[in-house]
Formats: structure tokens, C-alpha cells, sequence
């Protein structure tokens, strides 16, 4: 799957775009030992504007689906997604309107803006874009297999450059690619259309493009990761503590880094994010 190169302008659009609503994109990557808190495709943090968008699922057992375009968990109408049939597959406004739409679901703004961890950002480099985009091709296309419906449920919340850009732009899995981008249902038999695999990848690409803009074509030499760079766990469960008491005090997730290993549970709930520990810490109450 050939794809062209991603236009200047539609990045720079794209780029704007996340930047007009207030939000911040990471320009460099996080600390060697930081990773994105793990947040999920159901959680939602809709005080901050971070819905979940997915209305093939019902919200509880038994109860109605919500309209395309809105919260499952707060009900309200976020977006406005195309009719059924009124995409424009490979369009570059299509592209620039779900990449800005995507900031109003919690996991996809998350991956937007968040600071790459140093090793996906040091695979970027030592891939090179070229390999990149290939490898992003093929992880986008198996992902979408229909004969395989759990087929890139299991994309890795870090460590890895192509799932970053696949959790941003719903590229994930079957299901996420459905209520995002209008293909086939997640367990359904049905292909993609080759328009649409073209399309799913050209998100994906943009992803890459916004995110890594001096990204060299060919690989590039990067030095190792040390242990001894990394966080010991007294300075692990301080930074835990810092991130847990602004979480609990209400901060947008959305970008937020932890240490790897954190003691940090985030949980999804139907009505807010629950988080929680694993370790019972000194907070006590
Ligand atoms: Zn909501
Ligand atoms: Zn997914």
C-alpha cells in the first residue's frame, strides 16, 4: 500500500488546529523513564471536554446507543460526524477534521499531545521515516484484518513510535477505526475498502508528520538508554505522588507522564476516571 506524502499545508493545518483550542502538542520527547499514563479507548474525563465517542457501544447494559458524535458516558453531542456514506476517504479535510475532532476523546488527545517516550521516540530515529511509514503501513493494515477481530487490540501504550500515532488517530483496532473513521464493524467479515485502508494510514501519517517534523528519511545513529538514567524507586514514588495529588485535584489527564512502573492504577468508570492505587501510600485518607 503506496501511500503519497502528506502535503505541508494539511500538517501545518493539523498543527493549528490542536494548538487554537488551547491545547499543547509535546515538542520534545519525555524524560528517558517517562511514559504515558496509560489511558484506555472507554475512559473518559468529560469535565476536562475528554469524551468517549464510541456509540456502537451501549453505554450500560440495556440501555439505547448513543448518537454517532456523542459521549457514551455523559451523553452529550461532541462532534458532528459525516452521514453514513458522505466521507470524503483521502481528502485532506477529512483528514484535518477528524484529527481536530479527535482532541474531544480522551485516549486520542492523550496521544496527540503527550511527550513520546524516549524509546519510541529513539526507534523514530533509528527506523528513519521511510521504514517508519512502512512499518506504520503494515501495522494499520494488519490491525484491520477482518479475520482476526482482536487483530492490534493489544497496541502497546508506549515504547513503540507506530502506536502512538495509532491510538492518536483510532488506527488502532477494528473497533476504534469504525466510530472514528466510518469502516466496517469491528466483528463483522467485512474489508476494509482499499480507499479506506489508504485513508486510515494517511491519518496515521499525519500523525507521524505532526508530531516528528524533523524526522530524517533514513536511520540515524542514537545512543542507549542506561538503567542507571533512570528513576530509582524513591524518585519513582515521588513523582507518583505529585502526579496522583494533581490528578485527584482534578487536572486534565490528557498529556500526562508517569515513571515506568508507576504505582498509578487509572481505571476506567462509566461516569468519571477512577484512579486508584495498587500500593497504599502515605496518603492515608
Ligand atoms: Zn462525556
Ligand atoms: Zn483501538
Amino acid at each position: 500500500m503506496k501511500g503519497q506524502d502528506i502535503a505541508p499545508e494539511l500538517i501545518e493545518a493539523v498543527r493549528q488546529q490542536i494548538a487554537a483550542m488551547k491545547q499543547e502538542i509535546a515538542a520534545e520527547p519525555a524524560g528517558a523513564g517517562l511514559v504515558p499514563l496509560e489511558i484506555k479507548c472507554a475512559m473518559t474525563s468529560c469535565q476536562h471536554g475528554r469524551h468517549c465517542l464510541d456509540h456502537i457501544r451501549r453505554p450500560r447494559a440495556g440501555e439505547l446507543l448513543m448518537a454517532p458524535g456523542s459521549c457514551r458516558d455523559c451523553g452529550s453531542p461532541v462532534v458532528s460526524l459525516p452521514e453514513p456514506g458522505g466521507r470524503k476517504y483521502g481528502d485532506d479535510e477529512e483528514v484535518l477534521r477528524t484529527c481536530t475532532d479527535q482532541q474531544s476523546e480522551l485516549i486520542r488527545a492523550h496521544y496527540w499531545q503527550v511527550p513520546i517516550d524516549q524509546w519510541a521516540y529513539n526507534q523514530a530515529l533509528r527506523y528513519g521515516k521511510l521504514e517508519l511509514v512502512r512499518r506504520l503501513e503494515r501495522q494499520v493494515s494488519a490491525a484491520m484484518d477482518p479475520d482476526n477481530s482482536f487483530a492490534g487490540r493489544g497496541a502497546s501504550y508506549s515504547g513503540k513510535i507506530v502506536a502512538y500515532a495509532q491510538h492518536a488517530t483510532a488506527t488502532c483496532c477494528r473497533r476504534c477505526a469504525a466510530y472514528w473513521h466510518g469502516t466496517p464493524a469491528a466483528d463483522g467479515p467485512e474489508p476494509l475498502t482499499t480507499a479506506q485502508l489508504r485513508h486510515l494510514i494517511k491519518v496515521a501519517r499525519t500523525y507521524i508528520d505532526v508530531r516528528l517534523p524533523d524526522l530524517y528519511e533514513l536511520p540515524a545513529a542514537v545512543a542507549a538508554i542506561h538503567r542507571q538514567d533512570l528513576f530509582g524507586p524513591g524518585e519513582r514514588a515521588s513523582i507518583d505522588e505529585a502526579v496522583f495529588d494533581e490528578l485527584v485535584a482534578g487536572r486534565d489527564p490528557v498529556g500526562v507522564v508517569v515513571p515506568i512502573g508507576t504505582s498509578i492504577d487509572v481505571e476506567p468508570a462509566r461516569q468519571h476516571l477512577l484512579i486508584s492505587r495498587r500500593i497504599e501510600s502515605a496518603k492515608g485518607a
